[in-house]
């Protein structure tokens, strides 16, 4: 029998229509894995890492949904999606118009070639961590062993409070 999966998304947008291109990120997830159980208010972060070029602020959310599909298969779909978005890889932190990240896949610690979950360095990011506490506070870090919202409050990211948008 299969199981259904919790499996929390992040996403990110810092390059054109924001807000539009998060909506349409959330669109397709819906429509080419499955739909969404919950979603978290939309938030503006400064851009993490150093970049060479201009920097525009992100709009950040978290949503929830609930699937059969695999990891691997659900980065693949997210990666199919970040590129029909116009998603380009060039240089590290380069402004985006989509990033999605596979944050939580269960409880499950994955780590191989393609894929790292729990998402690494997300305990040290606001802007993951204030969106995921909007949908699931009391989710447990499988591999830190505290709840979203514990990560949250212990949260050392130099930002501050994160404003909703
Ligand atoms: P990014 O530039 O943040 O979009 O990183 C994309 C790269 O990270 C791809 O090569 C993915 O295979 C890899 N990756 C590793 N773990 C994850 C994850 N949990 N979610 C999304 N991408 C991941």
């Amino acid at each position: 029998m299969s199981e259904f999966i919790d499996c929390y998304i992040g996403l990110g947008s810092n390059l054109g229509s924001r807000a539009s291109y998060i909506r349409r990120a959330i669109f397709e997830i819906s429509h080419r894995i499955t739909k969404i159980t919950a979603k978290s208010f939309l938030y503006e972060s400064a851009p993490w890492g150093s970049f060479e070029g201009e920097t525009f602020p992100y709009l950040n959310a978290v949503v929830l949904l609930k699937t059969e599909k695999s990891a691997h298969e659900v980065l693949d779909l997210l990666q199919a999606v970040e590129n029909d978005l116009g998603r380009t890889r060039s240089l590290p932190n380069a402004p985006r118009t989509i990033d999605l990240d596979l944050l939580f896949y269960g409880n499950e610690i994955i780590k191989t070639e393609r894929l790292t979950v729990p998402h690494p360095h997300l305990s040290q990011r606001r802007f993951v961590l204030q969106p995921l506490c909007d949908i699931s506070p009391f989710f447990i870090h499988p591999s830190l062993g505290l709840t979203a919202q514990e990560l949250l409050e212990s949260c050392q990211d130099s930002q501050q409070e994160l404003p909703r948008v």
